[in-house]
């Protein structure tokens, strides 16, 4: 069970789950490269739950349960169990079914999935193992159709195919689709061609998961700082600055910040 926080935004409740913690397979400094200005070590002493074994990066993989008096929304679709692409290149499994059979919801109560981008740390419980079927199954999911463009034809990923494949077969996939009354996406181009965030409104509060527009604290004070993931690398730096500039009005979220939470906020 790793229930992170829930947040009351004014008539929508957003749960913090983090799905799993991993060490990635390269160091930190090979995770972002880049010298920050601080240097490594200060980052290093500043972040140390960002530093794992053999100075590799650890990171936790956040989804969010977010729910409105219309529909029950799960953001982003986590690692996976094991056997799932990312639980292998991680050699850690999911926890998401655990963490959502506490909060009493089982996989049908999900009305509608949103996938911030298609990479295997995002997309891990998309099927029921040995099913071939959507986990979610009454669920939409949505994806940006600049995203789903990316990985169409040559350019599909397996673990693409092994997990939206089912869910667009059974009907299921919602390309650019609406997401409910409340949220919706907005685009953050550069990690992915069409990487998006999801904005949550509540009567009181709103927030931005941003995904993997930022994946480490150094990059906030440091936007220029590119991720090893990132695909376009400049594209990835001004969205990080243009998301920085309108920071101040929003509480943001990222799927592999420390506890999810943009320091500062929360
Ligand atoms: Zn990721």
């Amino acid at each position: 069970m790793s229930h992170v926080a829930r947040m009351d935004l004014g008539g929508v409740s957003v749960d913090v789950i983090c799905d799993a913690v991993a060490d990635h397979p390269r160091p930190l400094a090979d995770a972002f490269p880049g010298a920050p200005a601080a240097g490594w070590e200060a980052v290093r002493e500043q972040f140390p739950q960002t530093v794992g074994a053999d100075g590799r990066w650890r990171f936790g993989t956040h989804v969010l349960l977010v729910r409105t008096d219309a529909a029950c929304v799960l953001v982003d679709a986590g690692v996976g169990p094991a056997g799932s692409a990312a639980a292998g290149w991680l050699q850690v499994a999911g926890t998401l079914d655990e963490d959502l059979g506490a909060l009493g919801l089982t996989p049908e109560d999900v009305d509608l999935v949103v996938l911030t981008h298609l990479h295997q740390d995002h997309v891990g419980w998309l099927v029921a193992p040995g099913t071939g079927r959507p986990r979610f199954a009454r669920a939409r999911h949505v994806v940006s159709g600049a995203e789903w463009a990316s990985v169409q034809g040559d350019a599909r990923p397996a673990h693409v195919r092994d997990t939206l494949g089912p869910v667009e077969a059974a009907g299921q996939l919602d390309v650019d689709g609406s997401l409910v009354a409340g949220m919706r996406l907005l685009p953050l181009p550069g990690h992915t061609p069409g990487h998006a965030g999801v904005l949550v409104e509540g009567d009181q509060r709103r927030l931005l998961f941003g995904g993997d527009a930022f994946n480490h604290p150094l990059q906030l004070a440091d936007p220029g700082v590119p991720s090893l993931a990132d695909r376009d690398r400049a594209q990835a730096i001004a969205t990080r600055r243009e998301l920085l500039a309108r920071a101040e009005s929003l509480t943001v979220l990222g799927a592999h910040l420390p506890g999810a939470f943009w320091p500062g906020h929360g």
